[in-house]
């Protein structure tokens, strides 16, 4: 490790995770500079222990006694109803002594941004910024640091480092999503467990085959979306040197010995120092990957044959059947061996009563001993701060408790002390009582006692007083703030008739589509020149719809079209003409709907349900532009499947690929998922169409400011686009043109 890193130690952030109080104590003991957590509501891993705001205020002040930070996770989509809630939640875990918190949703962003302005605000993974635009998009609405994408490069961190004020924190070892985060739907679109809600069931750790379109076998059924974990701890000082502050490891839901032992190496890596390779190689990994924004691609990126922990290789089953050991194993330690062709696991205890088949590895899943020496006891390190107390208990007088540490607190009982009439409390009591901390996290060491001797002194009331000042100790940093008083203003938006949008996916659909229809056209492709002729002759709007990543060429040819399509924050500052927001945007609030209403027309994110927009709709008078009916893109990602086939890493050219499209991934209940390439991304569709054609009545009552149909490429959607004409013009659909599709989230939603 060379010395840059060394020098900026100091500049540095290790930000370790924690579930909970166990791993929160093993990160700050083995060298984090700061811990992220959630809490009990609104963290995106729902099935985390996490915590209490007791336990936030005992995590925050043995960091802070420490130097060390704590921020916490507010990392979901929220209702109209819960945001409310969110603003109160947010005020306690400012109060709280909590340095700052992750969000996700804009909505929310907006509303702390107004009741608790000084309240340090990041801006999560989850919100997908993966540019120099996207960062500076939050930081003009007030955010101080950037959690990027895990697929951003290093020159673009770079840009970003050089261009703004934010803090960029990064990914930097850990499990990795397949997905952009934040754009991925597939799960609340499989069973409704929603990403967005921190309930994702990870269908991307599914084995899945790929299909040809008359559903040839092109792959053996694998874990074809699952990727490796990133592991960066060789390019530290790389990271460090574009401008990465904050180096965040993933690991909410792993046990204290795994957080312990990735931070210990971490910052020993930081510090420029050797860090412990069998111990990183030992903890959980699914193998490991420097991930897409090191240029890693295909194979380099997914491990095909298992979606869990890989273990160290210890020893080898000879030809013999004898085995030979690399390093011995110790009693207890988790075993995982091949017998006669299938895995078998075992806990070692001296004997292997199984036979393992010859030439096969002995890997060792978990070492008993790792684990213990990296085990850290709550009880060890808790402890560490000694107070001074100081009680004074006087006839006529109110009794006072004073503790003294890192900082000081006071208490002073409610009614003044009356002589005693009968015996009174010793002095050894009183000192044994006030001693009693419910919590190791601190111990009396010194304790002064002014008390009259014939003072009446309850021991229930020096407990009480005890209590108080501890727990007043504990929350030294809390911060005083005034109760808010939460009010909603929303002005309705000037509403027009709804608007018959319609999205093609491919050039050669121009000529067929029924133009006296449709009230404006998008197109999810660049045109070329002949058909941007062809579209002048036409009178019908044009809008270019942008895939996740903008395509190269935009720039050169966006003052042709009357507007665009936007799917991320840092798409907004190169647009030109009219905006619509679309459902990349993650728009499921009203909050939300307003940020962007101000800009241009929106379109919710299609998780939010009918309830849900028949809000937005009090609340504005248009509901935004719906999806009336297409596939809904329900996972984008840059990982290819095709390039398992294909071999292809960075030497792909996918515009010019054979592979790029026209091909399904199919699960193990038997569901065909469409896929293709777009750009350089792939884009994962629901397995069926979205439509709302048999519940038109209620669609209209929304009053949608558009309705949206958007094609595949070369389907034929004349009929669908004439059935949504006859519905805007007010006629009733009787009978719908689809027969086999989906209305998406439109009953159920995502939400609990
Ligand atoms: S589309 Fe083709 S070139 Fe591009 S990543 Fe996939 S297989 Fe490789």
């Amino acid at each position: 490790m060379c010395s840059a890193v060394i020098m900026k130690r100091n500049n540095i952030e290790l930000l370790a995770p924690a579930g909970n109080m166990a791993s929160f104590y093993a990160a700050i003991e083995n060298g984090a500079d700061a811990v992220y957590l959630g809490g009990k509501e609104f963290s995106a891993r729902a099935s985390a222990q996490n915590f209490t705001l007791e336990e936030m205020a005992r995590a925050v002040s043995y960091a802070h006694v420490r130097g060390k930070k704590v921020y916490v996770t507010l990392n979901i989509l929220l209702s109209d109803e819960e945001c409310k809630r969110a603003v109160e939640y947010a005020a306690d875990l400012y109060r709280t002594g909590i340095d700052g918190v992750i969000l996700q949703d804009i909505g929310v962003a907006d509303l702390l941004a107004h009741y608790l302005p000084d309240f340090e605000r990041h801006g999560s993974t989850q919100m997908s910024i993966m540019d120099l635009e996207g960062a500076r998009y939050i930081e003009d609405m007030g955010f101080s640091r950037v959690v990027v994408g895990r697929e951003i490069t290093v020159d673009e961190i770079r840009r970003i480092y050089e261009n703004t004020t934010m803090e960029i924190e990064a990914f930097c070892h850990g499990a990795l999503c397949v997905s952009i985060s934040g754009q991925c739907e597939m799960s609340s679109f499989i069973g409704g467990r929603s990403g967005n809600r921190g309930s994702c069931a990870q269908p991307c750790r599914k084995r899945y085959a790929i299909e040809g379109e008359k559903g040839n076998n092109l792959l053996e059924r694998g874990y074809l979306l699952s990727p490796r974990d990133l592991r960066t701890i060789d390019s530290v000082e790389e990271l460090a040197d574009a401008g990465v502050y904050s180096f965040k490891l993933e690991g909410r839901m792993k046990s204290p010995e795994y957080v312990a032992a990735v931070t210990r190496n971490y910052d020993l890596a930081l510090g420029g120092k050797k860090y412990d390779q069998d111990e990183m190689a030992q903890m959980f990994n699914r193998s490991y990957t420097k991930g897409l924004g090191f240029g890693e691609f295909g194979h380099e990126f997914v491990s095909t044959k298992r979606p869990n922990h890989r273990g160290l290789v210890i020893g080898r089953v000879d030809e013999k059947g004898k085995i030979r050991w690399n390093t011995a194993p110790d009693s207890g330690d988790l075993l995982e061996w091949t017998v006669k062709g299938e895995t078998e696991r075992e806990t070692y205890d001296g004997n292997i009563s199984l036979t393992p088949d010859k030439g096969t590895d002995i890997v060792r899943l978990t070492s008993a001993l790792l684990e213990s020496r990296l085990k850290v006891n709550p009880e060890d390190v808790m402890g560490t701060e000694g107070l001074r107390g100081t009680f004074i208990a006087r006839v006529g007088e109110r009794p006072i408790f004073r503790l003294e540490g890192s900082r000081k607190s006071e208490v002073v009982g409610e009614d003044v002390l009356e002589k005693a009439r009968s015996a009174k409390l010793n002095e050894e009591r009183i000192r044994t009582n006030l001693s009693k901390f419910d919590t190791s996290a601190y111990r009396l060491e010194d304790i002064e006692l002014d008390v009259d001797e014939d003072v009446f002194l309850p021991i229930s009331l020096v407990n009480a007083l005890r209590r108080e000042a501890l727990s007043k100790y504990e929350a030294g940093e809390e911060r005083s703030l005034e109760p808010i008083e939460f009010y909603e203003r929303f002005e309705k938006l000037k509403t027009n008739k709804t608007l018959l949008t319609v999205e093609i996916a491919d050039e050669e659909m121009l000529q067929d589509l029924p133009y006296d229809l449709i009230d404006r056209l998008e197109l999810y492709f660049l045109p070329s020149r002949e058909a941007m002729d062809f579209l002048s002759t036409l009178s019908v709007p044009v809008y270019l719809s942008l895939p996740y990543e903008t395509p190269e060429g935009y720039a050169e040819v966006k003052d042709y079209f009357d507007g665009v399509v936007v799917q991320n924050l840092g798409q907004i500052a190169g647009a030109e003409g009219d905006i619509v927001f679309g459902e990349g945007m993650n728009i499921f609030n009203s909050y939300s709907f307003r940020h962007f209403a101000e800009k241009g027309s929106v379109m919710p994110s299609f998780e939010c349900k009918r309830e849900q927009l028949q809000g937005m709709t009090r609340r504005f008078g248009t509901c935004g532009e719906v999806l009336y009916y297409g596939y809904p893109r329900s996972l984008t990602m840059r990982h290819c499947p095709m390039s398992l086939i294909k071999g292809c890493g960075k030497d792909r050219n996918c515009p010019t690929c054979n592979l790029r499209r026209g091909f399904y991934l199919r699960d193990e209940k038997n569901v065909a998922f469409p896929f293709r390439r777009v750009g350089d991304m792939t884009e994962i569709y629901n397995s069926l169409p979205i439509y709302l054609g048999d519940k038109g009545d209620q669609l209209m009552a929304l009053k949608p400011a558009a309705l949206k149909i958007r094609s595949r490429i070369g389907e034929d959607i004349t009929d669908i686009i004439k059935e949504a004409r006859r519905l805007i013009d007010g006629e009733k659909i009787n009978e719908p043109v689809l027969k086999e599709f989906t209305r998406g989230h439109w009953m159920r939603g995502i939400l609990g």
